[in-house]
């Protein structure tokens, strides 16, 4: 076949940031390809917001990026979060909790995360309203939905999404931000960018239908390897940890271990 995308390419080198500098500079680096990719479109820079990730980062680093600047960071995992968060509680950082959440952990991202993006299923909806109404606090959240027609685990398909949004309505302690998604970790950017294209697509759709469901609809979705895409294709957040900290040496396929790009039998 002429367009068979190949292996997964090895991901980019990405030097340790050691230094309040190295983590100015990686920002600052990332931040300009953010606004040229902005500007290639016709957007204006200023609607996308970077949000660094820090997760495997140690906190020692993460002092780095809080000198440097940072004022929220996210984390996949609600453990390392909160572990993170009780250690820098002198730091004046908040914590974004992006990755799958289980039922029994909604109580932790309640009592500390300020926003939460990989919302998939009503009953961590509920749950984590509960908590939150008895802590009198709100939480910023994002619908995770799968735009990479995989079988991945997470992320809600995208006929649901009408549904689901209508259903987030009766919990009054979560505040619908937008969506979220990853895309599929493949070398073809054209099936990246078909993901992207979708979760504008929904919101869009979900806008027109009934904008007081999608808040400010917000799209958060590029990472190291795509943000540039995403941003091209609408993103309004892009959620960057290696560009910034760092290779890590877990790998990607740890956090998503469906969402590899694989060759059809
Ligand atoms: C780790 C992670 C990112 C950032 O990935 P990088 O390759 O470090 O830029 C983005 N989104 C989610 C959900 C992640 O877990």
């Amino acid at each position: 076949m002429p367009n068979e995308p190949g292996p997964l390419e090895p991901e980019p080198h990405y030097p340790t940031a050691r230094t309040v500098a190295d983590v100015e500079r990686n920002l600052a680096a990332v931040r300009d390809r953010i606004d040229g990719a902005a500007r290639r479109v016709d957007r204006d820079p200023d609607e996308v917001r970077l949000l660094p990730v820090s997760k495997t980062v140690p906190e020692d680093r993460i002092r780095l990026a809080v000198a440097a600047g940072a004022t929220l960071l996210g984390e996949n995992k609600v453990q390392e979060a909160l572990r993170k968060h009780r250690a820098l509680a002198n730091l004046p950082v908040a914590w974004s909790v992006i990755g799958h959440l289980q039922t029994n952990k909604a109580k932790d991202v309640a009592s500390f995360a300020a926003e939460f993006q990989a919302l998939d299923r009503l009953r961590v909806a509920e749950a984590l309203d509960r908590r939150l109404q008895a802590a009198g606090r709100r939480l910023d959240v994002h619908v995770q939905v799968n735009t990479s027609a995989e079988d991945s685990k997470f992320g809600l398909p995208p006929e649901e999404l009408p549904a689901f949004l209508a259903a987030l309505s009766h919990y009054s302690a979560l505040r619908v931000r937008g969506l979220m998604t990853l895309a599929l970790l493949t070398p073809d950017t054209d099936r990246i960018r078909a993901c992207f294209r979708l979760l504008r697509t929904l919101r869009d759709r979900a806008r027109e239908s009934d904008p007081d469901l999608i808040g400010p609809g917000e799209l958060s979705m590029g990472m190291s390897g795509d943000y540039e895409i995403a941003v091209e294709e609408g993103a309004t957040c892009v959620r960057v940890g290696q560009a910034i900290f760092g290779a890590r040496a877990t790998p990607s396929q740890y956090y998503w271990p469906e969402q590899t790009d694989r060759p059809t039998a």
